[in-house]
């Protein structure tokens, strides 16, 4: 059969996707573009927050009105992990559902494949420019304000020799640049008792890839950065100077009632990378307007964002999650109009910051990994082409443009000419 598969979500969601394509692909399903010509309408949902769970239940309702009688709608991921019910009850036409990581069970139950199509290879995420690599899936952490440990369990740590192989796809697939995820990678190899887990992984990986191909870290931990994984970072000649530390918020009180690291914590591992590697470019994300918050505590956040000068900031205004410990605690809400000042606030402050970033590299020669297919052209009719330094990972940070037209996957070496707050513009 023919299906089409909607992703909602974050980028380890993508990653599952890919694992669902696989999975339908070997049992001889084949993708279709177009959701009219497919037998299978398959959703892969995200449930992370409250807002999320309801753009993945408005999906799930558009598809079931507009799908035709034989054409079958099944849901996976997040949401139907924690809320298959509510799922069922708002959209009683869904034929199936299944929860997080159920790739397997999902290819079963389609079974084999009636016809034969002329399948192409599942085509990773990311595939391109870059790619996403799992290292491992599911969290022990504490944190009140998530689900991710209710929804997809304890930490488990992928296999070497899977990592490895992904990554060699990848690059095989024209990757230039492998971007290390998973819900908390410094956790790596804690579920095998290993004390030191990512950096072992890190220094396999390294040496198991092409110099010229750019590692980037993905969610650290704050407190779990150890000095040898900085150090196996530092002297690795493939792996970029760049980490993202979401650390949530920058008051002791404040982490103490989201069960976070204490500051303390989130400041050694700052000062770990910072000592290890100056030119790090460290991006983080900021929950404000989290139960309680006073001003004095946001004032904590504004001058910890000043104090680390981070190169890119994500800010978040809580969003209360059902089933999470944050519903429960006795401190009062914060006013709505409130989290939105002090998100503009925060997105202000941490503008100003990336801006200072981003002057600073005027008149410096950077390296640019060309991400555009075909280059565009300016107002003068010069060729333009866009990429990124290894200060910005792909989706969420900023872009160079560079003048010249390029080959998508060129790396090249460019001076900078213009600085906006998170994007640069080259010679
Ligand atoms: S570390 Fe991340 S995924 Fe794990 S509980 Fe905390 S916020 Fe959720």
């Amino acid at each position: 059969m023919k299906y089409h598969l909607h992703t909602l979500g974050c980028a380890k969601n993508t990653v599952d996707s890919w694992r669902m394509e696989s999975a339908l692909r070997s049992a001889g399903h084949a993708p279709s573009e177009n959701k009219d010509a497919a037998d299978l309408l398959l959703v892969n949902t995200c449930g992370f927050i409250d807002d999320a769970s309801e753009e993945s239940v408005n999906l799930i309702k558009e598809l079931d009105s507009e799908r035709r009688s034989n054409q079958k709608l099944w849901v996976a991921g997040c949401l139907t992990e924690i809320a298959t019910e509510r799922v069922q009850r708002e959209v009683p036409g869904v034929d199936q559902t299944f929860g997080a990581q159920q790739w397997d069970e999902i290819a079963l139950k389609a079974g084999p494949s009636n016809e034969t199509y002329d399948i192409p290879m599942a085509t990773m995420p990311g595939t391109g420019v870059y790619a996403y690599l799992k290292i491992s899936d599911g969290c022990d952490r504490p944190c009140t304000f998530c689900i991710i440990p209710t929804i997809k369990g304890g930490m488990v740590s992928s296999e070497y020799s899977q990592i490895i192989a992904d990554a060699k796809k990848h690059i095989a697939a024209g990757a230039k640049e492998l971007i290390i995820i998973g819900q908390d990678t410094t956790a790596f190899g804690e579920d095998w008792g290993s004390r030191d887990g990512l950096a072992d992984l890190l220094e396999v990986l390294s040496g198991s890839v092409p110099d010229d191909i750019w590692i980037r870290l993905m969610y650290a931990y704050p407190g779990r950065v150890t000095k040898r994984l900085a150090s196996v970072m530092s002297r690795a000649p493939n792996i970029i100077p760049y980490v993202d530390m979401p650390l949530q918020h920058g008051s002791e009180s404040v982490l103490k009632r989201m069960k976070r690291p204490s500051l303390k914590k989130a400041n050694e591992s700052l000062s770990i990378l910072k000592e290890a590697m100056p030119d790090i470019s460290l991006r983080t994300t900021f929950i404000v307007g989290f139960p309680g918050e006073t001003d004095w505590e946001f004032e904590e956040l504004l001058d910890f964002i000043e104090k680390w000068q981070f190169n890119h900031v994500g800010a978040f205004n809580y969003s209360p999650q059902l089933g999470t410990l944050a519903t429960s605690l006795p401190e009062a809400t914060v006013d709505t109009q409130v989290a939105t000042e002090r998100f503009g606030e925060v997105m202000t402050l941490a503008q100003e910051i990336s801006h200072r970033h981003t002057k600073a590299l005027v008149g410096k020669s950077i390296d640019v990994l060309i991400e555009s297919e075909e280059p565009g052209q300016n107002a003068d009719g010069e060729f333009i082409s866009i990429g990124r330094s290894y200060r910005d990972a792909p989706e969420v940070d900023g872009l160079v443009f560079v003048k010249g037209a390029y080959h998508q996957g060129d790396k090249i070496s460019a001076e900078v000419s213009g600085a906006l707050p998170y994007d640069v513009f080259c010679n």
